[in-house]
């Protein structure tokens, strides 16, 4: 069997990273959720007051902090999941806040923040070994990637399950304010000018708007096994 890259991109909440890592801890290889990366440069933005009041970033004073921001992950021992640290400070629980959901896609639609992330990611699967999810990881980071999935649902189902998640972690959150995060981060997503959420020709379609957590976990494992098999 050969150690392959795996690339999992598709529609924001729609159970990407739940498939990615249950696949990675069972075949053995790293599992990297780059949409952390970018949640953690928006939460360093939140925090750092680079945001106008009207929502816009303050984008040159952002650009000269990019070398400030250092991102890493470390598992965490209890779970064997992957913690996200920016600049050495485990961030994993602030960087899934509706607020961190909100202003994420603006931050993830910059070149330069791109650039920057994408040569970390492209660095990290130098030995293969790798799941790696987000919305351009077929199509700009790893365009060789032995397998493509692009998974999908519908707009409510995802945001049925976002809610759900952060309910269960004791957040207050409405679900009509989850299901316009979740429509709108398709839309700037789908429309930015770089590296926009798109499938790739090669990447198998996943619908899984019908399909249990377990279902989807023997689908992919069946789509690796023919992978890595070839
Ligand atoms: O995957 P997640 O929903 O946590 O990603 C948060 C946001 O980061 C997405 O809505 C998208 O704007 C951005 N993102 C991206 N490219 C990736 C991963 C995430 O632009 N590879």
């Amino acid at each position: 069997m050969k150690k392959i890259i795996i690339a999992i991109d598709g529609f924001s909440s729609c159970g990407k990273s739940t498939m990615a890592k249950d696949l990675a801890k069972e075949i053995g290889y790293i599992y990297i959720d780059s949409g952390a990366m970018y949640r953690a440069v928006t939460l360093y933005c939140l925090e750092h007051n680079l945001f106008n009041a009207d929502g816009s970033i303050r984008e040159s004073e952002l650009k000269s902090r990019m070398k400030d921001i250092r991102i890493t992950f470390r598992l965490n021992p209890e779970t064997q999941l992957p913690m996200t640290f920016l600049n050495g400070t485990n961030v994993e629980e602030r960087i899934r806040t509706l607020e961190v959901s909100s202003h994420v896609s603006p931050v993830a639609a910059l070149g330069f923040v791109r650039q920057a992330m994408v040569e970390q990611q492209q660095a990290m699967g130098k030995e293969k070994g790798i799941v790696m999810d987000g919305r351009d990881i077929g199509t700009a980071v790893f365009p060789q990637a032995e397998l493509k999935i692009f998974v999908t649902a519908s707009a409510r189902i995802r945001a049925q399950r976002r809610y759900d998640e952060l309910k269960a972690k004791g957040q207050d959150v409405s679900f009509e304010d989850i299901l316009k995060n979740v429509e709108e981060r398709d839309r700037i997503d789908q429309t930015r000018e770089i590296s926009p959420l798109r499938k790739a020709d090669d990447a198998i379609l996943l619908d899984n708007s019908r399909m249990t957590v377990n279902e989807q976990k023997e689908w992919l494992k069946e789509r690796f096994n023919e992978a890595a098999n070839e």
